[in-house]
């Protein structure tokens, strides 16, 4: 896979541009570039590095250290006044595998019913779940499950068998309150009960999409395929209702890349939007306002933000083996040489020991169903997880987290004057939220209280006492599962952005395939959903250019999308045809109508040529990405000089061999 330098990008032709080499984009460059080797595929990154560069993306528990810095787009929401004006930090990876190769490795498909939910054709969990098995290599010390699992995917991820007494006493508590306890939830309609976790982890090193899809391995076999790093898009560039290119920068310059085929937007929940307004694209009245020229009014693009929102109980454990922080803090040292040298220890390992996933009783429920899924998660492990973490360190320390999953609340992400990203992530602003939060860490609480739970608690560090609300207010923080910025939804959805073939509603040769075309979060953790729908929207990309060039073929589709210039070819062809037959028929009055059908065309070869040159210069014009007009009007000019010779040999030509002259003269 050639990488690019950014100044050798400039200018150049590419079959498939895709903006972020992110957890989507990652997939979509192995899949369409190993899917057909005559496409040559570009992905444009912003980021720098991949995941061989650093330490801290390969080994798991490292990746709070690539917070603020260079690998962290390092945004940060407006003031969320529901929750005493905080504005709260938006990390993202920004690097080869994007927030794939920044993420806490908790891999879960989350509910069946959470893709049925989104009510999009061939989008259902029953059409998903190919992709979830072909993504992955499921790894298991027990046997794995052929059935709900993949054995051949690019992805490795695997079953972690914690037997820790943190967890197993969590895991009792939650039987006492009422939940069953399983080995593997994947693929089960009922998503509530109590279970262990799987990990994006093998062989104590992180498996991202940039390490996964895009390995030294597939990098050696893939000669077109070209990556860019270092390449902030900052616009796309659109002709008409035709996207041609994209703009990107490096180093304070300006550069430009043209399509052939599509280019497709994968820059995440928050920037790929973000893009879209910077190129016009998006709520009309709002891109005015900004000073922005409006090429496409869609009203959609940045609202229906959705997020999962965290509230820790953090408490002292009564013994150093109940938590983390023997391993990562008091003898961080012996541990990072463990996980470099052996690739074990406890800086490979997964935060928490286990999750329950739960119903919030008597409280109104957003989940995908009512019987079926969660609305909370909590999960449980020997990580102080809040903001008070630095001056815990010395201290073996736990936390439930409790992570709400269903909220009401619908944020956005609008373009501000200054031509940045304004993040309003909306945090219950809708009220029905902060009762679900109150009552959700209720039974947190009572979980936690559990006489088989109080066995691990030495004594609370964080815990609410009467005054539930300010609690929350004071520690509610995202967990960066953000989604539904480009809404897939039919046409006539005012919110939606894209539509089942994740094409952009109103513009052509752009797609969306990230986060944000999700138009419900799905109910847990995100990261293997953005997979393996990655996966599906790669065949859908294929699958279309395949017909595509049938299409093309017939003219009935320009290469660039070229419509109106396709239905005027057709047309012309369309009347070419209408005054052949009668013609022809005047010319041969006495003969049987085929032979003189025959006779007709092999005295008027020139007419096949006229023909042959027509068709050539519809396709060329359209491979050569002139526009419409310009085009019909070479073509028209071309068939009109070649028509003209064909009428004036034709005649001489018939009238004297065959024909003698009848009719000849009104051939053109
Ligand atoms: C700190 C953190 C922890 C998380 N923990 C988990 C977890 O444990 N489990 C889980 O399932 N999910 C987790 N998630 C969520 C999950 O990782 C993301 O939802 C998922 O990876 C998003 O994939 P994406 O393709 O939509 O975007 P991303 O993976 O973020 O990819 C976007 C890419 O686009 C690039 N980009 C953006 N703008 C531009 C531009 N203008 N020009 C060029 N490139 C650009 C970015 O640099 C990035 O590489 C976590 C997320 C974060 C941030």
């Amino acid at each position: 896979m050639p990488r690019l330098q950014p100044n050798e990008i400039h200018n150049r032709d590419f079959d498939f541009i895709i903006i972020g080499g992110g957890t989507a984009g990652c997939v979509l460059a192995n899949r369409l570039s190993s899917g057909n080797k005559e496409y040559t595929v570009l992905v444009l990154e912003a980021g720098t590095v991949t995941q061989q560069d650093l330490l801290e993306v390969q080994i798991p528990l490292l990746n709070g250290k690539l917070k603020k810095t260079d690998q962290d787009w390092q945004l940060k929401s407006v003031q969320q006044r529901n929750v005493d004006d905080r504005s709260i930090a938006v990390p993202l990876g920004k690097l080869l595998g994007g927030s794939s190769a920044f993420n806490a490795c908790i891999y879960h498909r989350c509910s069946p019913s959470d893709y049925d939910a989104w009510n999009a054709e061939g989008w259902s969990y029953r059409d998903l779940q190919p992709y979830f098995r072909k993504a992955e290599t499921f790894h298991d010390e027990k046997k794995v499950d052929t059935s709900i699992h993949g054995t051949q995917g690019p992805l490795h991820a695997t079953h972690i068998s914690k037997s820790t007494q943190l967890g197993s006493c969590f895991k009792k508590a939650c039987r006492n309150y009422g939940l069953n306890e399983y080995r593997d939830m994947t693929d089960l309609t009922c998503q509530i009960g109590v279970t262990g976790l799987d990990a994006s982890i093998y062989q104590g090193h992180r498996s991202s999409a940039g390490s996964s899809y895009l390995s030294s391995e597939f990098e050696a076999q893939q000669s077109n395929l070209f990556i860019g790093l270092g390449c902030k898009v900052t616009r796309l560039m659109v002709q008409g209702n035709n996207v041609v290119g994209v703009e990107y920068t490096n180093d304070g310059k300006v550069y430009t890349v043209n399509t052939k085929r599509e280019v497709i937007l994968s820059a995440g929940a928050i920037l790929s939007p973000f893009i879209l307004l910077a190129s016009g694209i998006g709520p009309g009245s709002e891109l005015k306002e900004v000073g922005v020229d409006v090429k496409v009014d869609l009203p959609g693009v940045g609202k229906n933000l959705q997020n999962h929102w965290r509230v820790p109980l953090v408490h002292e454990t009564v013994s150093s083996d109940m938590s983390l922080h023997d391993g990562l803090f008091k003898r961080a040292k012996e541990s990072l040489e463990q996980a470099i040298n052996t690739r074990d220890g406890t800086f490979t390992e997964l935060w928490p020991d286990a999750v329950a996933y739960m119903k919030v009783p008597n409280a109104p429920d957003n989940s995908s169903s009512i019987e079926n899924t969660p609305q909370i998660e909590l999960f449980v492990g020997g990580l102080a997880l809040c903001r008070e973490l630095p001056s815990l360190k010395h201290l073996d320390c736990a936390t439930l987290l409790m992570v709400y999953v269903t909220p009401f609340s619908k944020g956005t992400v609008k373009l501000t004057a200054e031509g940045t990203p304004s993040i309003d992530l909306a945090l219950l602003s809708d009220e029905r939220d902060l009762e679900c939060i109150e009552k959700g860490l209720k039974v947190s609480m009572q979980i936690a209280d559990d006489t088989e739970y109080a066995k691990c608690i030495k004594r609370w560090i964080m815990r609410p006492d009467e005054d539930l609300t300010e609690y929350i207010k004071a520690n509610v923080d995202t967990l960066h599962h953000y989604a539904g910025t480009c809404k897939m939804g039919p046409k006539e959805d005012p919110l939606a952005v894209v539509d089942n073939r994740l094409r952009v509603h109103g513009v052509d040769g752009l797609r969306v395939v990230d986060a944000s075309f999700f138009p419900i979060v799905p109910a847990g953790q995100i990261c293997y959903p953005v997979i393996a729908c990655a996966e599906r929207a790669s065949d859908i990309i294929l699958e279309d250019n395949k017909r595509k060039l049938v299409l093309i073929a017939l003219g009935i589709v320009g290469f660039t999308n070229h419509i109106v210039f396709s239905i005027v070819g057709w047309i012309i062809a369309f009347l070419l045809v209408l005054v052949e037959i009668p013609l022809c028929l005047k010319v041969c009055p006495t003969s049987p109508k085929l032979d003189g059908f025959i006779a007709y065309f092999e005295n008027c070869y020139f007419r096949a040529i006229l023909y042959l040159v027509f068709a050539v210069v519809m396709f060329l014009s359209n491979l050569l990405n002139v526009g419409p007009l310009i085009a019909c009007g070479v073509s028209l000019l071309l068939a009109s000089i070649c028509y003209g010779i064909a009428a004036f040999t034709g005649q001489a030509y018939a009238s004297s061999k065959i024909l003698g002259g009848t009719g000849v003269d009104n051939v053109v």
